[in-house]
């Protein structure tokens, strides 16, 4: 008996039996997608995606994370992410990349990272909590301990707004008092011999006529 054959309508190449068209004349699904968007502040490092703001190991895994929310079918494979050099200078908008197959084919997605800080972070930064920390003729391992120390309360918003090179020494003026004064004691302990002062000075009032105070501690080796 003679096999039947059949045949592509498209090109009139032949096809198995269970095949309406041959590979290329397939009719394939558009991949469906929105331009994925994801936040990143510069201060606490947490990226925001679709208004939600939370911790990722890496950007990419935010990337696959946005990328389920842009893209209408669950049916797809990511092949790369590409992703730039992210600075922390705000206002930077930067276009990420991911590679997808679907349907047989592959799609580039594009993705906008935005660096920005975070509501939480802006409104420590906004709250006047200020303390300068003044290290006076200290050796260099004091001022590693206080970035290290500082470093742990990123998580908090806690940052060290301004660091400059002064005559004799050097100055954080810090966003979080709290923190500051508790670094202080820890650093009284640690480094014992050292002259330590300080000084609330009045800084300004709050909206409810509160008077704000500046802490100001000084370290002199
Ligand atoms: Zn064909
Ligand atoms: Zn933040």
């Amino acid at each position: 008996m003679r096999k039947r054959t059949y045949f592509c309508p498209g090109c009139g190449k032949e096809i198995t039996k269970d095949e309406e068209f041959c590979f290329d004349c397939k009719p394939r699904d558009e991949l469906e997608f929105k331009e994925a968007n994801i936040k990143f502040c510069l201060n606490c490092d947490k990226l925001n995606i679709l208004n939600n703001w939370g911790r990722f190991d890496t950007f990419e895994e935010a990337v696959e994370q946005a990328l389920k929310k842009s893209i209408k079918s669950k049916d797809y494979d990511i092949t790369e992410i590409i992703i730039p050099e992210v600075e922390r200078k705000p206002g930077l908008n930067l276009e990420a990349e991911a590679k997808i197959i679907f349907d047989e084919q592959e799609f580039t997605v594009p993705i906008e990272i935005q660096v920005t800080t975070c509501p939480a972070c802006s409104k420590i930064n906004d709250q006047y909590l200020e303390g300068i920390l003044q290290l006076r003729n200290c050796k260099p391992e004091i001022s590693d301990y206080v970035f290290n120390y500082v470093e742990k309360f990123k998580d908090k918003g806690v940052n060290i707004n301004n660091h400059k090179e002064v005559v004799g020494g050097e100055d954080f003026v810090f966003n979080n008092k709290k923190v500051m004064r508790r670094l202080a004691q820890q650093m009284k302990r640690k480094f014992p011999h050292t002259e330590f002062k300080e000084a609330a000075q009045h800084f300004s009032q709050d909206k409810d006529g509160r008077v704000i105070y500046r802490l100001n501690i000084l370290f002199r080796q």
